[in-house]
């Protein structure tokens, strides 16, 4: 597998449909070598505001333009993207660490977000009603907000910009879309697909930034932008609402999780462990949803604990791009120093954290780790790890095992591995999350509405609702 970036890899910012460089750099590192893998564009605030001129400038003919247009242009995007799979899941792999099979998995999820939403583009209904007085008619009418502002983080580079870009597309928005620093030549890579897929000047704008305060706080008090949508961390997330709230700006949130991964007493251990790795390690860890904390029933701690290190062991850790291996690097060595923080301070509270495989000691790279012994409450349940670590508690009472579980501020997603589905979605009732996987290890899905109660976020993506966060309801009352 080439280690070289694809050929149309844009490393400037996209403004009103023009590739602009601009006067300082930002480096962007391959974390399983720390290489240069490219030098982009580090835009300034002035340069976020003349992306907001641009986007505002192109709402006026794509906002009124028809849902069968935009549709087929988020289709061909689509079909290029899958076309071109592989040049993105080796961008992909290659800023962000990620083993080949993630980046696949991810560049085809990223472009099924086209694909949903050049469907979802035509099909937006309003509705019209009679007023149960009778005094008048209710029209329900939707309409695109305007300009959106988009921010993203480094784990999924590609699905987080697809499953905004499209939905704000489908619905008539432009759109600023501002990527994490650490990974940003996917995002521009698929604005170069939007724009060959006949996206006009100004619909699709990319701005890469190592200030993302000050270039944000510019956009979002600029009165022409008229929504934010974030994905990133509780932190920023609170952040960004405190300046959105000044202006009363819609704001989508998407944010951390602490996801637990339940196993009640009955379950099939084999596909428990089936589903744990796939919940725990897909991109090695570093997924808002990813099983953060593991409650196991006692009957069946042993077998599971034995099993889920024996496949954890088996897995090939190396470079991401090499499609031998299973687990590739963090996104940075201070990503990975942040996860091995975690698993010193549980060696400090007394658990026991098993290595379990090796990791090449040049690059981001860990180890698997297995923690036993881990009390509810320490400090591995109560943080987002981000990484391939799994800590075992251990219950007996399944009120105590749903007790433990819904212990956390956030509500991302729940894992609830059940004698059987009847049960599993009695148990998934209980869970105070936006989504919950009963009996296997992954939810996502475009076409399924992916979104968090609690700290974990506000709003929906994907699914029916994911075109809804860039349109504007409005009612009419008329005699007819
Ligand atoms: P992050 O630090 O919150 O950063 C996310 C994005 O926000 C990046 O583009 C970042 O830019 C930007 N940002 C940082 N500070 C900002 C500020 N003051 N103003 C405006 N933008 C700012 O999160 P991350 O470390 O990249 O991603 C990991 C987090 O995202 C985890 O908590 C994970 O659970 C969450 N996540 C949630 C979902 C979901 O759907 N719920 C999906 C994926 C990830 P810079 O790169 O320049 O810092």
């Amino acid at each position: 597998m080439a280690i070289s970036l694809p050929e149309r890899t844009p490393t400037g910012l996209l403004i009103g449909g023009d590739w602009l460089t601009t006067a300082t750099h930002l480096e962007v590192v391959n974390p399983a070598t720390l290489g240069t893998l490219a030098e982009i564009g580090d835009a300034s605030p002035a340069e976020g505001v003349q992306a907001v001129q641009a986007a505002h400038d192109a709402f006026a003919d794509w906002g009124s333009s028809s849902a069968r247009f935009r549709a087929e242009i988020l289709r061909k995007a689509f079909d290029i993207m899958t076309a071109e799979i592989e040049d993105c899941a080796r961008l992909i792999s290659l800023e962000n660490g990620k083993a080949w099979k993630d980046a696949m998995g991810e560049a085809t999820y990223a472009a099924e977000f086209f694909r949903w939403f050049s469907e979802e583009a035509a099909h937006v209904q309003g509705d019209f009603r009679y007023s149960p007085s009778g005094d008048k008619t209710i029209i329900t009418d939707y309409r695109p907000m305007g300009v959106a502002y988009l921010i993203t983080p480094w784990n999924f580079p590609a699905a987080m910009a697809t499953r905004k870009l499209a939905p704000a597309m489908a619905a008539g928005c432009t759109s600023i879309l501002k990527p994490a620093q650490e990974t940003p030549l996917t995002a521009l890579w698929v604005a170069d697909v939007l724009e060959r897929a006949g996206a006009p000047a100004g619909v699709v704008n990319v701005i890469t930034t190592s200030t993302s305060g000050p270039v944000s706080e510019a956009i979002l008090s600029d009165p022409r932008v008229a929504t934010l949508s974030f994905t990133g961390s509780t932190y920023v997330g609170k952040l960004l609402l405190e300046q959105t709230a000044q202006r009363v700006l819609p704001s989508s949130m998407e944010l951390g999780g602490n996801a637990p991964f339940l196993v009640l007493e009955g379950a099939d251990v084999d596909s428990a462990v089936e589903g744990a790795m796939v919940a725990k390690m897909r991109n090695g860890g570093s997924a808002c949803t990813a099983a953060n904390r593991f409650y196991i029933h006692a009957s069946l701690a042993d077998e599971f604990t034995t099993k889920f290190e024996a496949a954890l062991r088996g897995l090939k850790i190396g470079p991401g791009v090499d499609q031998s291996n299973d687990l590739g690097a963090m996104v940075s060595v201070k990503e990975r120093d942040k996860i091995l923080e975690f698993v010193q301070a549980a060696e400090s509270e007394g658990t026991t954290p098993t290595m379990a495989g090796d990791a090449p000691s040049d690059g981001a790279f860990i180890a698997p780790y297995i923690v036993r012994g881990v009390e509810h409450g320490s400090t591995l349940t109560r943080n987002e790890i981000f990484g391939p670590v799994a800590p075992i508690v251990i219950f007996e009472d399944p009120a105590d095992g749903i007790r433990m579980a819904n212990d956390t501020e956030y509500g991302l997603i729940s894992y609830v591995f059940a004698k059987d589905a009847g049960e599993g979605i009695k148990v998934a009732r209980q869970m105070e999350s936006g989504m919950v996987a009963i009996n296997r290890g992954i939810a996502s899905d475009p076409a399924a509405s992916f979104g968090g109660m609690k700290e974990s976020g506000l709003g929906r993506e994907g699914g029916f609702d994911g075109i809804h966060e860039f349109l504007e309801t409005q009612y009419f009352a008329v005699d007819l």
